[in-house]
């Protein structure tokens, strides 16, 4: 355990702290347990999910419910739980692979699922009395109930903490009568309990409470919402009219709520990562399979330079959403393992644990969001006019994945929550960010070195751009904080563009350590391929930090500071050998044109 805890970076640090590719997982390092449970899920969604896409996006909500319960019968709802209420207790890492596995053909059952057994089951895995643990988690773990998550309200989106639902303790304090709105509540339609957030009078912070579903009890539903995508997923309005709620199904303690959500929405950002992988996955293969067959002009599709470039790129993002996706996921399973070997309870253990890496679980949501969507708009112009019609699945898969752009915390609210966390955590000591940013500031005073280094060896220059990449972040965040202080957070386009280079560094470096691991494994001439998305990601993710670098210089800084940073900016974003684009494009789509699927 010790040498874990040297080893580790916490939360953040990778920004300023070199990791060795020794010292992350990728998913190339599964357990053959990992592996039989990896293939038992893509059965299920194989033979139950996949074949009936129809029935989902015919809006049959029975059906949604249905398979659920299929999943919770080979116990794929339980693996999150602990042993002790009823579940399998899984590590971190096989709960993230379940739910990458079991959300890729249709994102109706990836958020049912998701709803369920993340932030509807979670909320009292981890802060429920022992008896609401006893009362009501075996049987969310066992799919005998279902669960939903009830926090959004008409007027209380992204200011979630804003809710006008009340909660009113009777005379006698046994209880507490519940009355508001709650709207977009995923599961609503079949769920047999909510996690209702609540205010009791006018506290600043909102009360998290367990409210079983009884008709009978004030509680009512809208009708189903029509929605561009997830159309077999329920989501309705829920309305709790003076709902009786007993004292003790409070959730922690008054005026925790808050606190509840926002933690169950970090563990909700990772899973949501996670559950865009194979659907990425799934898309790709489908596009290069109609590439092999489709001819024009005499010729499969998959000729062309047009559309290789666009498998290879899609390929790219989806490696580095899954290199980033596990390295997170075991960091947050490594900690979690070391808070309780330090004596912590589960749930305080995993809490803790998801907390530490809150920055990387907002950066993932964000950057795997945005790579599904890009991967299905992609998926449908390979397809040409086929991509357009229901009779394949791009059209639902692209219409699917939108929302992963707007729940879960919109992505501007989790750009913003990613820079703002690392600044908090900062200012609190817990990342020296100081040090390394005036070490950059030094830098740029300093005369360049024009000796070109020997770069012969394995990404030797690409590590050198990533390092730049950091100094880069450090030069254009430092620079902001220094000019606004605590007003930066009324320059919200600034912390934005921020967070673009903050996602770009931790993606780019993920890819970069898997890589590195499998090429130091298997010898680089087995991963030439991996090696090609490498330096691929790593090539446009240079492009986006200029480019946002550029424009946050131009905003804050003037005259002499804004041509030194512009003068620095150039320094940390040159290559000094060029990479071969269209070669690395092909190197990739040969592969998978070959494979004749996602293969990596
Ligand atoms: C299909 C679906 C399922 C859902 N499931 C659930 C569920 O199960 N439980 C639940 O509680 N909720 C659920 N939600 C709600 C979801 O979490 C919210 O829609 C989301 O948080 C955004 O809130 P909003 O829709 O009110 O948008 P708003 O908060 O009104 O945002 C509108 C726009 O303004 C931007 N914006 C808002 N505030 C700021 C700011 N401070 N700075 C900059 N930009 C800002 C947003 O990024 C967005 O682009 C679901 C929503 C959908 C559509």
């Amino acid at each position: 355990m010790n040498d874990i805890i040297t080893n580790i970076t916490r939360g953040g640090q990778f920004l300023v702290k070199e990791t060795k590719c020794e010292n992350i997982f990728i998913p190339e390092d599964f357990t053959d347990e990992q592996l039989m449970m990896r293939e038992s899920v893509k059965e299920f969604v194989d033979k139950e999910i996949w074949p009936n896409k129809n029935r989902f996006e015919n809006k049959d909500y029975a059906f949604t419910k249905e398979c659920m319960q299929k999943a919770a019968e080979l116990g794929l709802l339980s693996v999150a739980v602990p042993e002790a209420y009823g579940g399998m207790g899984m590590g971190f890492v096989s709960t993230v692979l379940v739910c990458d596995y079991i959300s890729g053909a249709t994102g109706s059952f990836a958020t049912a699922f998701g709803a369920h057994t993340g932030i509807g089951t979670m909320p009292i895995t981890l802060y429920g009395t022992e008896a609401q643990k006893q009362k009501y988690v075996p049987k969310l773990a066992s799919g005998e109930w279902f669960g939903a998550y009830a926090l959004t309200e008409p007027e209380a989106g992204s200011d979630a903490n804003s809710g006008k639902t009340k909660a009113v303790l009777s005379q006698d304090g046994t209880h507490y009568k519940i009355s508001g709105q709650k709207m977009w509540i995923s599961n609503a339609g079949f769920c047999n309990l909510f996690i209702v957030f609540a205010r009791i009078e006018d506290d600043k912070n909102i009360t998290g409470f367990i409210v079983e579903n009884d008709p009978l009890n004030g509680i009512s539903l809208g009708e189903e919402e029509h929605k561009l995508g997830i159309r077999g997923s329920s989501t309705r309005q829920v309305f709790f009219n003076e709902t009786k709620v007993p004292a003790e199904n409070m959730l922690a303690q008054r005026g925790e709520g808050f606190k509840i959500a926002m933690n169950a929405l970090n563990i909700g950002r990772i899973k949501l990562a996670a559950a865009t992988l194979d659907a990425q996955r799934r898309v790709i293969t489908n596009s290069v399979k109609y590439a092999n067959e489709r001819k024009q002009f005499n010729t499969e599709i998959s000729h062309f330079g047009a559309i290789r470039s666009k498998l290879a790129e899609m390929a790219m993002s989806c490696y580095a959403g899954e290199s980033a996706t596990y390295r997170a996921a075991k960091d947050i399973e490594t900690r979690i393992e070391i808070r309780k070997s330090e004596g912590s309870s589960h749930s305080e253990a995993e809490l803790k644990g998801v907390e530490e890496f809150a920055i990387e679980c907002s950066i993932l949501k964000v950057a795997a969001s945005e790579d599904i969507q890009n991967c299905t708009d992609e998926g449908i112009q390979i397809l040409g006019g086929m991509g357009f019609s229901e009779d394949t699945p791009m059209e639902s898969a692209w219409r699917d994945a939108r929302i992963t752009r707007i729940y879960e915390g919109t992505n501007e609210i989790n750009r913003m929550l990613s820079v703002g966390m690392l600044i908090k955590k900062a200012l609190k000591g817990q990342i020296d960010l100081l040090g390394p940013a005036t070490k950059v500031r030094d830098e740029l005073f300093a005369i360049p070195d024009f000796e070109i280094p020997d770069y012969s060896e394995l990404f030797s220059e690409e590590k050198v751009i990533l390092s730049n990449l950091k100094k880069t972040f450090l030069m254009v965040a430092g620079g902001a904080v220094q000019k606004y202080g605590t007003n930066l957070d009324n320059h919200q386009q600034l912390l934005l563009a921020a967070a673009d280079i903050l996602i770009e560094i931790y993606m780019a470096e993920s890819t970069l350590l898997r890589t590195e691991k499998l090429a130091k494994k298997l010898g680089e001439d087995v991963v030439k391929e991996q090696i090609a998305m490498t330096k691929l990601y790593l090539y446009k993710a240079v492009d986006i930090v200029s480019v946002k670098g550029k424009e946050s210089i131009i905003s804050f800084a003037e005259g002499d500071e804004q041509r030194m940073l512009l003068m620095g900016l150039r320094r940390f974003t040159k290559y000094v050998n060029m990479p071969n684009i269209e070669n690395l494009r092909e190197t990739i789509a040969s592969k998978i044109v070959a494979e004749n699927e996602y293969c990596f």
